[in-house]
């Protein structure tokens, strides 16, 4: 998969478009029914650009996304329109995109009148069921949006992308915005919504210690790329790419017997418009090789579903 944003400069050869943001620069992965795959790496990475494209709320610059048999991105009308029922997005903050106007009840019925779900009785049936279900009281069906607080938010954000029974979530950063307190009481919600509707859930996040605690495999993202997918155990014990060993290095350890250091990394990100030649993170790497500069490493699955793209598993 891959998404660029033209950037816009003075008219000219290439018709006013100076160059392009690559945000999503050749990302591959499977997602599989029923898991959790987190998807973590700092803000800028192309993580939330990749989740929304897979959902097509912006076309994609090249390549293809399947489910099951079918591209999603050669889809269009009736075809389409399941795929978005099938497919939900929750974001970081509901409140946004809810209608500050609108009750709450009417708020959630308004995806089951998008598509043609039960008649009126039937909605507002499941509407409150799916209250309960998220935690929520009869009586906020009445309410305004403004009347919630940020966790309550975000289970109405819950609860309007699982009214239409959908397969798959696609979260983006679901509870960044919220406590530290609350955090917990909505991944544990998640999780309980998840065992209850055997959703399958992408979960996009920059904080890898939320990701560790609800994903069984999850894929590390640097400068539009995917350096590293493995079983979130696997990742943890033994992580492979120099980017994903800095990152966890960070993430501070329950025992304090085993100390571990800090790879401080030297350098900012660079830029998502012009990203290094060869291996895209060798400009910051405390490992890299005159090879690095020159050549993008394939991934290869150093170990048991383990895949990495760093040259230092291929080119010993
Ligand atoms: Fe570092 Fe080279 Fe591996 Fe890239 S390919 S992560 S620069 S060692
Ligand atoms: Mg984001």
């Amino acid at each position: 998969l891959k998404k660029y944003f033209p950037v816009k400069g003075p008219l000219g050869p290439l018709g006013g478009v100076k160059s392009y943001v690559k945000a999503v620069n050749d990302v591959s992965f499977q997602l599989h029914a029923g898991e959790t795959l987190g998807i973590v790496g700092e803000s800028g990475c192309g993580k939330s650009t990749m989740g929304r494209t897979i959902l097509r709320l912006t076309d994609p610059t090249a390549g293809q996304a399947f489910y099951g048999d079918e591209d999603i991105f050669q889809l269009s009308g009736k075809e389409l329109q399941k795929i978005r029922r099938d497919m939900q997005m929750v974001f970081q903050d509901p409140f946004s995109s809810l209608n500050p106007r609108k009750r709450i009840g009417q708020i959630l019925e308004e995806p089951l009148a998008i598509h043609s779900i039960g008649d009126t009785k039937e909605r507002t049936e499941r509407v409150m069921e799916m209250m309960h279900k998220v935690g929520l009281q009869v009586d906020h069906y009445f309410r305004y949006p403004h009347e919630f607080s940020g966790g309550q938010r975000q289970r109405i954000g819950l609860a309007r992308a699982l009214v239409v029974n959908p397969q798959i979530v696609i979260s983006d950063e679901p509870v960044s915005a919220l406590d530290v307190s609350i955090q917990s009481q909505i991944i544990n919600l998640l999780q309980e919504l998840q065992a209850e509707y055997r959703l399958t859930y992408l979960f996009i996040a920059h904080d890898i210690s939320v990701v560790r605690h609800i994903s069984d495999r999850i894929g590390v993202m640097y400068l539009g790329q995917m350096v590293e997918q493995a079983p979130t155990e696997s990742l943890f014990a033994n992580p492979l790419h120099p980017y994903t060993q800095a990152l966890l290095s960070a993430v501070p350890i329950p025992n304090p017997q085993r100390k571990k250091e800090q790879i401080i990394l030297r350098g900012e990100i660079p830029s998502p418009m012009n990203p290094p030649s060869g291996c895209i993170f060798h400009t910051r790497c405390p490992h890299a090789m005159d090879v690095c500069k020159q050549e993008a490493p394939s991934q290869i699955e150093a170990a048991s579903r383990h895949m990495v793209s760093c040259h230092l598993y291929t080119k010993p």
